[in-house]
Parts: structure tokens; sequence; C-alpha cells
């Protein structure tokens, strides 16, 4: 089942929605920044593939989408050492004190930012 999918493409559509807000009938997006975290579980190549569904045939279509991929860190509540995942294994204990780690970051799902050209307004060429 490919549940992800379709979870990639509500996430896709609410972007779309909340850029769209505060803009004018006409107006278009050029580029939109989202925040996507290793732990959102969002996989970026499918919010990609969603985002151009999404925007298709529409004033928008030419919108790209920008992933800023944002890692989760864990960090060592005795010496405050942070170190990323090495691949995709947690470390037990801290490589410098052997203290205790806590996993920080990594669950971004945030707009935060777009570019968009006014109603009416011509790109050159
Ligand atoms: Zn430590």
């Amino acid at each position: 089942m490919s549940h992800g999918r379709m979870h990639e493409l509500g996430l896709a559509t609410r972007i779309h929605r909340t850029c769209r807000r505060g803009l004018a009938p006409g107006a278009r997006l050029e580029r939109v920044r989202v925040a996507v975290g290793e732990l959102a579980a969002v996989e970026p190549a499918l919010l990609r593939f969603a985002w151009s569904a999404v925007v298709a045939d529409g004033d928008d279509a030419a919108a790209v989408l920008e992933i800023d991929w944002r890692r989760a860190l864990q960090r060592c509540a005795g010496c405050g050492a942070v170190a990323a995942r090495d691949g995709m294994d947690w470390a037990r204990a801290c490589a410098r004190c052997g203290g205790t780690l806590a996993i920080e970051g990594g669950c971004d799902l945030d707009v935060l930012g777009f570019d968009y050209l006014a109603a009416g307004a011509e790109e050159a060429g």
C-alpha cells in the first residue's frame, strides 16, 4: 500500500493553499521553500512529485518547491555534545562521555517562505 504518496499529496495541497492564501487572483508562485525534518515521515522525492501534480495546469504550474532538509540530532545530557545520526542508526550513548542522548529536531514541517509574480507581471523573455 502506498499510504506515503497520499500523505505527501495532502501535504503538497496544504503547502499550496498556505502560500495562495495571501495572494491576489492572477498572482503566480515562482518558488516555495519548505523545511522538512527527517523524522517528519515525508519522502522528499514524493513531495516534489506531489507538488508537481498539485500545481499542474494552474497559475503556479512553474513554481519550484525547494526542500530544506533538516537532520535530527542527538544531544548529550551530560557534556552537551551534539551529533548527527550515523546513517539510520541512533547512537546508544555519547561517544565522548558515555552520557544519555536526547533526540533534538528533525520534526520540521514548515513553509519557510515563497516568491511570486504579482498579477499582470510578465517575465522578460
Ligand atoms: Zn557526552
